[in-house]
């Protein structure tokens, strides 16, 4: 992975430093709540913090100490709370993690191009007595004043607390974690994912949830924002607890804004601030349903790549990646992570490089959905094609060769869409979803033959997008059941969205007509797996009510996939 130098400056690591410049900041700080509870899920902050400010220390402080390092005072004053959007952390080595924040301030402050100098500290508790690892970056107007900090020289498999300061301002605490070492053995480890978050269809008590989860990492499959404009139906008609703010998103400054709405919510940053987080993307932080320079919309390409380049940009500017920001409409964001000598972890893009969808097979119309479609249509010519690509040859190569040489006991692809077919006899013959690799059908035949072939073992494939939660067999060709299954596919129930459909046709004819499907339910949720050299288990969660902030959750099911014994079955 490529690390270009990054904007920060004034490096600072130093035991003794740090334990002054403890002295001098723990008795104007709280102690931090790396979580609030449950029954605190309507307090204003991430943490225990209980307002904007420090509280004032009863003995007045020198505000520049000697013993700490020096930070000039800002150039501007800030006039509200600027860590509004609150803190993540992402991407760990077995030494370091990124740190992000974006600063939100008033409209009415200039802020220099140069940016805002904003200090990070990582200690080894939310006291921060002893801060490990401190610094400064700039949060650049360029990069709408997000920090994506690189905290190095850490210890492996260790957890950390980090928070930020600008001015006199200091950011909610976070917790975070690195890698264990890459030739570790490992036992254990635990992780949820999960993906869609459609603000208009429900709130993020999963996230709330998820942060008490206990998790290692968290993967997201893609779907952080919906890109539309506020539905044109009233409230009370439609039940949806909340709106989008603005119109459908088009420009930069639109998705800036719609991140900054989806990022206000209280359990996102709640979870957020819980462990790290490895992310990708899926269609809607662009565009629905889009295929590489094709949107849905009838733009020419070019504009389409002008509409790409600033989602993806904002995108950059909004997660907790080890990245550098993309300049234009090309952003690889394919990447590699491994857990001891346990997992090997692929974070796939199926977006950017893919092929259009296939439309030279008869479509149907999904009987019962309410004006929602699904692309659904039989299989054509197109999809046959072997080279009409998913993944796109380099990204296909790379996943390839990763997985086939791999040592590590578990494989697992951290990807968008449902792998495994799924196709219901609504057409002339069965109908599939081509968005997903159904309308790739030669090109995973390949994919999957090749590993089937090589011997890979343990191939576990996460995936999202359905907003429904399903568990079920790979196979090569995933009609020809008689074939060998190749691994196993767990996609997580959506945070929010709605699965599409009206009435129960369509979730009855799924499970009617898909033997691969062991397990498929349109419940909001998530999923939490336990893995280790033995087995991995996972714990599909379920929320009560998507409509109610306050939500409990609860395990609907819980699937196992035995080492060396492709498929799941239920525990
Ligand atoms: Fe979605
Ligand atoms: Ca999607």
């Amino acid at each position: 992975m490529n690390r270009g130098p990054r904007i920060t400056r004034r490096g600072f690591l130093a035991a003794g430093a740090a334990a002054a410049l403890a002295a001098c900041t723990q008795d104007q700080e709280p102690a931090q709540e790396p979580a609030r509870s449950a029954d605190s899920a309507n307090a204003p902050t991430t943490t225990g913090r209980t307002g904007d400010e420090a509280p004032t220390p009863t003995t007045p402080v020198d505000p520049t100490p000697t013993t700490r390092p020096t930070d000039p005072p800002l150039s501007v004053e800030l006039t509200n709370d600027p860590f509004e959007l609150g803190v993540a952390s992402g991407d760990p080595t077995p030494t370091a993690v990124i740190l992000w924040t974006r600063l939100l301030v008033a409209d009415n402050i200039a802020i220099p191009e140069t940016g805002l100098d904003v200090r990070w500290e990582v200690a080894s508790d939310d006291t921060f007595a002893e801060v490990l690892a401190t610094d400064v970056t700039a949060a650049v107007p360029s990069l709408a004043l997000s920090v994506h900090a690189d905290a190095t020289g850490l210890e492996p498999d260790t957890w950390y607390w980090y928070r930020f300061r600008v001015g006199d301002r200091m950011s909610p605490t976070g917790r975070t974690r690195t890698l264990p070492d890459l030739d570790s053995s490992q036992q254990s480890l635990r992780f949820g994912f999960s993906s869609c978050q459609h603000w208009e269809s429900g709130y993020y008590s999963a996230h709330r949830h998820l942060s008490e989860e206990s998790l290692d990492i968290f993967f997201w499959l893609g779907d952080y924002i919906y890109e539309s404009g506020p539905t044109s139906a009233p409230l009370e008609a439609t039940g949806q607890p909340r709106v989008h703010d603005g119109p459908e998103v088009r420009d930069l400054q639109g998705y800036r804004d719609r991140y900054a709405l989806y990022k206000s919510d209280p359990d996102l940053k709640q979870h957020h601030a819980s462990h790290p987080w490895l992310v990708t993307w899926d269609d809607h932080e662009v565009s629905n349903n889009y295929a590489g320079s094709i949107g849905e919309n009838g733009q020419t390409t070019d504009e389409f790549l002008q509409l790409r380049a600033a989602a993806y940009r904002a995108w950059y500017e909004h997660m907790p990646v080890r990245l550098e920001p993309p300049t234009g409409p090309d952003f690889p964001i394919h990447r590699q992570f491994a857990w001891g000598d346990l997992a090997e972890i692929f974070v796939l893009d199926g977006r950017q490089y893919r092929d259009d969808q296939p439309t030279d097979g008869a479509t149907v119309q999904v009987p019962g959905t309410q004006g929602q479609t699904l692309p659904l249509r039989e299989l054509g010519p197109t999809s046959l094609d072997p080279n009409h690509q998913f993944l796109g040859r380099d990204q296909q190569a790379w996943m390839t060769d990763g997985v086939v040489n791999s040592d590590r006991t578990w494989k697992l692809l951290a990807q968008q869409v449902l792998m495994q077919g799924l196709s219901v006899p609504l057409g002339d013959g069965p109908v599939t979803i081509t968005d997903t690799w159904d309308g790739y059908f030669a090109n995973r035949h390949l994919i999957l033959t090749e590993m089937d072939e090589a011997g890979v073992e343990n191939l576990v494939v996460l995936s999202g997008d359905l907003h429904s939660a399903i568990v079920g067999d790979l196979r090569a060709n995933p009609y020809a059941y008689d074939t060998r299954v190749v691994g196993t596919e767990l996609m997580a129930s959506a945070i929010s969205s709605a699965f599409p459909t009206g009435g129960g046709d369509l979730t009855t004819l799924i499970s009617l007509f898909n033997p691969q499907i062991k397990h498929f339910d349109t419940n909001n949720g998530y999923t939490v797996c336990d893995l280790t050299p033995e087995r991995c288990t996972a714990m599909l969660r379920v929320v009560t009510d998507v409509a109610d902030p306050s939500a409990e959750v609860e395990t609907a099911v819980t699937f196992v996939i035995d080492n060396g014994v492709p498929g799941a079955r239920r525990a």
